[in-house]
């Protein structure tokens, strides 16, 4: 069945968002249309314009941001010439919690680079599909020391790990990848032989 034509395009619109399909977006413009409250409408609205109108690209590391540069690259507390590459904002953020944990050698202190993608050659995802451009430049620059490769190691992240590096082979910089082995809290015996090879080989000195 179809709903009424402003319900219908709320449906339509609601299901473009990757995630949610024609079932969830109809459950979702139902609960925004019975719900009473006007001010939790507006709110939903605002914010849509908001991140749209004043959340830009950071120029230098391509991250979401208000300001330009942001905040952490233009943070006195950031080694500037520490680049940590990753695919996109989430992955960012995600290593950015490594800095809220209590020892304070563990977090990361240095700045990123967000590729907003990753290499998908059966998706049509190429190397003029992602910001790998404006990464050769910032190291080209000359303050970058290292750059620390963060994709994942499924064959995307490891496809755009490979190609990055071998983008920045040319330049006199430490380029390194992020290890790979047992996660914490993990037990030893149910490792797959790939992960267990990869902790020994990532293995460091205590
Ligand atoms: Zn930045």
């Amino acid at each position: 069945m179809r709903y009424a034509g402003p319900i219908e395009r709320l449906i339509q619109a609601l299901s473009m968002l990757p995630g949610v399909g024609e079932k969830t977006a109809s459950r979702l413009a139902l609960y925004v249309l019975n719900s009473d409250d006007d001010a939790y409408v507006d709110e939903l609205c605002a914010c849509l314009r908001d991140v749209k109108d004043n959340v830009r690209l950071c120029s230098i590391c391509m991250t979401f941001s208000e300001v330009d540069p942001c905040a952490i690259c233009s943070s006195s507390e950031r080694d500037l010439s520490k680049v940590c590459v990753v695919g996109d904002y989430k992955d960012m953020v995600a290593i950015e919690s490594s800095n809220a944990l209590s020892s304070a050698e563990l977090g990361y202190k240095g700045t990123y680079h967000i590729l907003h993608g990753l290499l998908a050659p059966l998706k049509g995802v190429g190397p003029e599909d992602i910001r790998v451009g404006e990464l050769t430049r910032r190291v080209a620059g000359g303050k970058v020391e290292e750059v620390i490769i963060a994709t994942g190691f499924d064959s995307e992240g490891e496809a755009t790990a490979a190609f990055v590096a071998d983008i920045l082979r040319p330049y006199e910089i430490k380029l390194t990848r992020i290890a790979t082995g047992v996660p914490s809290g993990g037990s030893i015996e149910y490792m797959d032989a790939k992960t267990i090879a990869r902790a020994l080989v990532g293995r460091f000195g205590l």
